[in-house]
C-alpha cells in the first residue's frame, strides 16, 4: 500500500525535488497535502497533477486565486498560517515532510510528531530551536524523525548496524561555501550574487547564504546534537570542498565509516522516504575517477564565526540556540535585501546572543516569547544602522 504524505513547502527547492523522487518511486507514495507560501502558479499546477485533498497556503491574498484557481477541483484550500498548522497537525499521513525554510518550520514539527505522524525533516532549524522538545514529543508518541540533510542521512546510513555506544565522533563534511579560498579582508565587499553562486549544490536562498557564512555548518552541528544524542567535542567539521563524502563516523577502534555520493538532494530525500530499504534510480552515479581528488581542511572558524557562535550556543544551551537561529533568519533575509553587508551576519547574532535575558529549559511560550524579542531586538539594529 502506498505511503500517504504531506509535504510543506512543495513549492521550493527541496519540496520540488521531494516530489521529483516521488514520480520516480511511482505509485510508492500518495501525496495527500502540499502547501506553499505564495507561489501560486506552481503550488496550483502540483495540486492538478497531484490531486491531494488539500492545499495550503500562507499569503492570504495569493489563497484567494488559488481558491478561483481550483474551483470545482475537489480540492480545499486552507490559508495563512492557521492553515499550514491545521494541515501540519493531521493523523491520515504516514510522513509529513518538512521542507520548510528557517524558524516557521518548529511549530509544524512539533504539531506533526504530537498527531503521531512520523516527520522527514529537511527544516534543520526547528532541531535548531526545540530539539528537546521535539525528542521529548518524539519519545511519548512512538513516531520517528527521518534526517533529510545530506550531512545527517550520511551519518545515520554510517550508523546502521552499528552500536551508538561505539561512536567515538561524527565528521560532518561541508564545502567550505563559495568564499572558502577568498581573502577575509574582501567580505565587506562580498555581494549577494557572489553569495548565492555556491560551488557544489543548487539550493533555496536562505541555506546558500548559511553555507557562505558557514553558519550552515554550525547549524548542523546543533541538528546532529539532537538527532544522535552526541556531546558537541564529539561533533567534528571538516571541510571537503568536492562535496562527494557527506560525512563520517569514527568508531572507538579508530575505523571510520563514510557515505558518498554526488551532491543531489534526491538521494537524502528518498532514502528518508524508502528507509531502511534502498530503492533503484536512474540519476547520475558517482564517477570517482572523473572526480580524481578528494581534498580535506579544517574549518577556518576567525574566517567564519558563524561555526564558533553555533557551537558556543550549543554549549550554553537554553535559549541560547534560539536566538542564535532568529537572529541568523533576521540577518540573512537583511542580506538578502541589501540591508547589511555579509561582514554584519555574525556581528549581529554575536550581540544577539550577548543581549538576550538566558533561560534554562524554555517550553514553547518561551520560545516563541524569545523569538519575538531576537526579530526585534535584530530589526531595531538594522534600522538604526541603515
Ligand atoms: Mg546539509
Amino acid at each position: 500500500m502506498a505511503k500517504r504524505i504531506s509535504i510543506l513547502g512543495s513549492t521550493g527547492s527541496i519540496g520540488r525535488n521531494t516530489l521529483n523522487v516521488i514520480d520516480s518511486l511511482q505509485g510508492a507514495i500518495e501525496v495527500i497535502y502540499i502547501t506553499a507560501r505564495k507561489n501560486v502558479d506552481l503550488l496550483v499546477q502540483q495540486a492538478l497533477k497531484y490531486r491531494p485533498s488539500a492545499v495550503g497556503i500562507i499569503d492570504k491574498e495569493a489563497a484567494k486565486i488559488v481558491e478561483n484557481r481550483l474551483a470545482g477541483e475537489q480540492i480545499s484550500v486552507l490559508a495563512g498560517r492557521s492553515g499550514l498548522l491545521d494541515i501540519a497537525a493531521r493523523d491520515d499521513v504516514d510522513i509529513m515532510f518538512n521542507g520548510l525554510v528557517g524558524s516557521s518550520g518548529m511549530e509544524p514539527t512539533l504539531s506533526a510528531l504530537h498527531a503521531g505522524v512520523d516527520v522527514a525533516l529537511s527544516n534543520k532549524e526547528s532541531l535548531v530551536m526545540a530539539g528537546d522538545l521535539i525528542n521529548t514529543e518524539k519519545l511519548k508518541t512512538g513516531t520517528t524523525l527521518f534526517p533529510v540533510d545530506s550531512e545527517h542521512s550520511a551519518i545515520w546510513q554510517c550508523l546502521v548496524g552499528e552500536k551508538l555506544d561505539d561512536v567515538r565522533r561524527i565528521i560532518l563534511t561541508g564545502s567550505g561555501g563559495p568564499f572558502r579560498a577568498r581573502d577575509v579582508n574582501t567580505f565587506s565587499d562580498v555581494t549577494v550574487e557572489e553569495a548565492l553562486n555556491h560551488p557544489n549544490w543548487d539550493m533555496g536562498n536562505k541555506i546558500t547564504i548559511d553555507s557562505a557564512t558557514m553558519m550552515n555548518k554550525g547549524l548542523e552541528v546543533i541538528e546532529a546534537h539532537w538527532l544522535f544524542g552526541l556531546e558537541p567535542n564529539l561533533i567534528d567539521i571538516v571541510v571537503h570542498p568536492q562535496s562527494i563524502i557527506h560525512s563520517m563516523v569514527e568508531f572507538v577502534d579508530g575505523s571510520v565509516k563514510a557515505q558518498l555520493g554526488v551532491p543531489d538532494m534526491k538521494i537524502p530525500i528518498q532514502y528518508a522516504l524508502t528507509y531502511p530499504d534502498h530503492y533503484p534510480a536512474d540519476w547520475e552515479a558517482l564517477d570517482l575517477p572523473a572526480v580524481g581528488e578528494l581534498t580535506f581542511e579544517k574549518p577556518n572558524l576567525e574566517k567564519f564565526p558563524c561555526i564558533r557562535l553555533a557551537y558556543s550556543a550549543l554549549e550554553k544551551g537554553g535559549t541560547c540556540p534560539v536566538v542564535l537561529n532568529v537572529a541568523n533568519d533576521e540577518v540573512v533575509a537583511a542580506f538578502l535585501n541589501d540591508h547589511i553587508p555579509f561582514t554584519q551576519i555574525p556581528q549581529l547574532i554575536e550581540e544577539a546572543l550577548d543581549q538576550h535575558e538566558w533561560l534554562e529549559n524554555p517550553d514553547l511560550d518561551t520560545i516563541s516569547a524569545i523569538s519575538q524579542w531576537t526579530t526585534n531586538y535584530i530589526h531595531d539594529q538594522i534600522a538604526a544602522i541603515s
